[in-house]
C-alpha cells in the first residue's frame, strides 16, 4: 500500500461506485413497467466524483442518460428473458445543450 503525497494531484486509483435499480411503476402498487439503473463513481482516495462523458441529461426509457451535473449515469435495462421492448412505454425527458 502506499501513501498519499499531498503535494502531488491524486492518481484516482480505487473508485467507489454506487449502483442502485430502480422499479417503475405507472402508478403506487402498481404492475413494474420497467427497470432503471442509476450509477454513481467517486475516487476512494479523495472522493473527488466523476462525470459521464457523451450522454445528454435527462431521463429516458430507451436510452441512457446522466444527471444535469453528469455524476449519476441514469440506465434502463431489463431482465434477459423480457422482450426487447420491455419497458419502452415509459414517458421520459431529455436535456440538449445549444451552442
Ligand atoms: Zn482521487
Amino acid at each position: 500500500m502506499t501513501t498519499a503525497n499531498p503535494d502531488l494531484p491524486c492518481p484516482h486509483e480505487g473508485f467507489d461506485v454506487l449502483v442502485e435499480v430502480t422499479r417503475l411503476t405507472a402508478h403506487d402498487g402498481g404492475p413494474v413497467t420497467g427497470f432503471s439503473a442509476s450509477i454513481t463513481a467517486a475516487c476512494a482516495q479523495c472522493g473527488e466524483k466523476f462525470r459521464w462523458i457523451g450522454v445528454p441529461a435527462g431521463l429516458l426509457a430507451n436510452r441512457p442518460c446522466c444527471s444535469v451535473d453528469e455524476t449519476e449515469l441514469r440506465a434502463p435495462l431489463r431482465p434477459a428473458s423480457s422482450d426487447p421492448d420491455f419497458g419502452l412505454g415509459i414517458p421520459g425527458f431529455a436535456i440538449r445543450a445549444v451552442r
